[in-house]
């Protein structure tokens, strides 16, 4: 089995490349909750949807987030009454919101309810989100603290950033499925999608014990890099990243990570920074990162795959050398 950690857009896309390859007890797709708050008192789960949307083939790849061929009646009634519009909620992704806040109130746990809409949309494979407890990503930037919708979709990621933090991180635990796909030793690999290593990421890294028990784990741990040459895809990553004084490269990604790494997979027209990154730690394989079809998402799910088994016969030579 493989176990995917992912936040939105760029995790999704390569959770659907191995969700289109893998059977449904092969893959285990954790998803950042650190983006999750509540809005006109909904709870809003941003990078579950994305994923959920993503794997159902039904999200808008345009936007990046919400359903494709969306209305918005919801969106233009609530604002004449007065409604702060900055975050849309469309039609049809309102559901979504309505029916979680019911299956909440009637007391399951985000897992459960994440399963039960998963399924209503026809996906086979299990999405879990990082842990069932509330944490929240805190951004600090020059202009005050500030919950990370409000920085992210609100303020449109203006602000520079000082720092950022992952409340109630420290209190929470793994979800039920993500601590039992931790304990498996049968684990063939744990990919880091490309998703923000700051903002969807670190806060799964974040829980008790998770980056400690990802580095133990005798599974390679691989990350996609979500840098190709200087730039991110789509998304602030870069912009946080020289904020806080990180390289904006795959380079810098894999610092980043350290030593939780045995892989990276990074773009080929990053191929030249392959030697400085193994002073770093992690093996690199080089190719086509960038997802811009099904097919792509197919292809680079395949490689990582191919990647991962080199390194766990290079892991399995290593153990028996000593
Ligand atoms: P968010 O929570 O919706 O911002 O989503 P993520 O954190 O999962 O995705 C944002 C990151 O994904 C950005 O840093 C992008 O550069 C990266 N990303 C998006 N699409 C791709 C892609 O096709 N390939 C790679 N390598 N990275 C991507």
């Amino acid at each position: 089995m493989i176990l995917a950690l992912a936040g939105g857009v760029g995790g999704a896309k390569l959770a659907n490349g191995f969700a289109k390859i893998l059977d449904p007890d092969q893959l285990l797709v954790v998803v950042n909750t650190g983006d999750d708050f509540e809005h006109f008192g909904f709870p809003i789960s941003p990078d579950l949807d994305t994923v959920t949307y993503t794997l159902a083939g039904m999200n808008n790849a345009e936007a990046g987030w919400g359903l494709a061929g969306e209305s918005w009646e919801f969106m233009n009634a609530l604002e004449r009454l007065g409604g702060e519009g900055w975050f849309r909620l469309g039609d049809q992704d309102l559901a979504t919101h309505v029916m979680r806040a019911k299956f909440l109130n009637e007391g399951q746990n985000l897992s459960d309810v994440t399963a039960r809409i998963a399924r209503r949309f026809g996906i086979l494979h299990p999405i879990v989100p990082m842990s069932d407890q509330r944490v929240r990503t805190v951004v600090e930037t020059e202009t005050g603290k500030m919950p990370f919708q409000i920085y992210f979709v609100r303020e449109r990621c203006v602000p520079v950033t000082k720092h950022i933090h992952y409340e109630g991180a420290n209190e929470a635990v793994p979800s039920e499925k993500f601590a039992a796909a931790l304990d498996r030793d049968d684990l063939s690999s744990i990919i880091i999608c490309p998703s923000n290593p700051l903002l969807s990421v670190a806060p799964i890294l974040a829980l008790p014990e998770v980056r400690g028990r990802l580095i133990s784990h005798n599974a390679p741990v691989i990350a996609v890099s979500p840098i190709i040459g200087g730039e991110t895809v789509k998304g602030p990553a870069a912009k946080i990243f020289r904020e806080l004084d990180l390289e904006v490269s795959a380079l810098g990604v894999a610092r980043y990570y350290g030593d939780l790494l045995d892989g990276i997979v990074i773009d080929s027209k990053d191929a030249a920074l392959a030697s400085s990154i193994s002073e770093v730690g992690p093996q690199t394989l080089a190719t086509r990162i960038l997802m811009q079809s099904s097919s792509d998402q197919i292809q680079l799910a395949r490689e990582v795959m191919e990647f991962s088994k080199l390194l766990s016969r290079r892991d399995d030579r290593g153990v028996g050398e000593t």
